[in-house]
């Protein structure tokens, strides 16, 4: 037993949603990534009034989708396979993660199918570690002009994830660099109007930086063991 994991009781996920929600400037948004964490724990963090939750994984998110009630709102921040598509266009609530013209091809399909319009973020690649999915800024315009051939999509803002990095400057660097594309954006379209950037080890720096969407995990629900 760990007794030092705090983050172990199911209280403390009550405790930090609430604390995090306090500190949080009201126009900030709190997605609650409750990726590998079972059931109890989502319900636990219902009941402290958790609305959104962020799932990186399609069937996972699907299977808790099932089973918990009604009135979430499912945000999908992972990368997305476009043949997975189908499984989630009839519920999902944002899709954090779009990247190329192939998956808004293949969202555009589902949601016209669903008879839905889906809320789609651009991912921006910020971060130079080549491990990290997003579009690279230049292509951000194309992509752009493309959506709007596509009636059941509907682009909301853009996402970005900052360098795994101890580094602080950079993180804002890289932040910085997401907002002023985002500010750019959002006077050309209409209904841009998100900017989904921060998680748990820099959202503070994310939300000096313009965040108006956090998506943050291991602070309310603890460490995850894959
Ligand atoms: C897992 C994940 C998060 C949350 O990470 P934490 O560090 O646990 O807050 C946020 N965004 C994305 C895209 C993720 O995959």
């Amino acid at each position: 037993m760990r007794f030092e994991n705090v983050y172990l009781y199911p209280m403390n996920i009550i405790k930090n949603i609430r604390s995090l929600k306090k500190s949080l400037p009201s126009k900030v948004e709190l997605v609650a990534v409750s990726k590998t964490k079972p059931i109890e724990d989502l319900e636990t963090a219902y009941t402290a009034g958790q609305r959104i939750f962020g799932e990186n994984k399609i069937q996972e998110m699907v299977s808790k989708w099932e089973q918990l009630p009604k009135d979430i709102h499912w945000h999908m921040i992972g990368h997305v396979q476009t043949n997975k598509v189908k499984y989630m266009a009839p519920f999902v609530h944002l899709i954090h993660s779009v990247d190329s013209l192939k998956l808004l091809k293949e969202i555009q399909k589902q949601a016209l199918k669903n008879n839905r319009i889906i809320r789609c973020l651009l991912q921006i690649r910020i971060s130079k570690e080549e491990t990290k999915f997003g579009l690279p800024f230049e292509e951000l315009n194309s992509l752009l002009e493309t959506s709007k051939s596509f009636p059941n999509i509907a682009i909301s803002g853009l996402m970005g994830m900052a360098s795994f990095t101890g580094d602080k400057q950079q993180i804002r660097t890289e932040f910085m660099s997401l907002a002023a594309l985002f500010n750019k954006v959002t006077d050309l379209h209409k209904g841009c109007e998100i900017l989904s950037m921060g998680m748990s080890g820099d959202y503070e720096i994310a939300i000096e930086e313009g965040s108006n969407m956090i998506r943050v995990g291991s602070k309310i629900f603890g460490e995850r063991t894959y």
